[in-house]
């Protein structure tokens, strides 16, 4: 935090820097690595007593949440297989597969 005399350089913001671990974490759902964007989605959502969170692709939960209703979501908990057991989800994750990490379609259209 003390920086002194800060030499005006090319890395003036280190935000976007490279500076991301190698860890790389897959995708709950789907399996594949994640990309810059990581949500921490609750296998079992919050209101219903939730406390582990799992990665995944913004997409991968867009599409998860879209599918199942909370109740439905805390009957599968942590059963992954069980969600993709539904043929939207099955179909879904194999389309999603040969996607960029980062690919996030905007399932919901804004229309203005
Ligand atoms: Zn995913």
């Amino acid at each position: 935090m003390a920086r002194k005399h800060s030499k005006h350089g090319p890395y003036e913001d280190p935000q976007d820097d490279e500076d991301t671990p190698e860890v790389v974490v897959p995708c709950w759902l789907c399996g594949r690595k994640t990309g810059n964007t990581i949500v921490w989605h609750h296998p079992v959502p919050k209101s219903r007593g939730g406390r582990d969170v799992v990665p995944m692709h913004p997409i991968c939960q867009q599409t998860l949440i879209a599918n199942f209703t909370n109740s439905e979501l805390q009957r599968y908990g942590m059963d992954v297989e069980g969600l993709l057991t539904n043929p939207t989800m099955r179909k879904f994750v194999d389309w999603v597969a040969n996607k960029d990490p980062d690919f996030n379609a905007t399932t919901a259209k804004k229309k203005r």
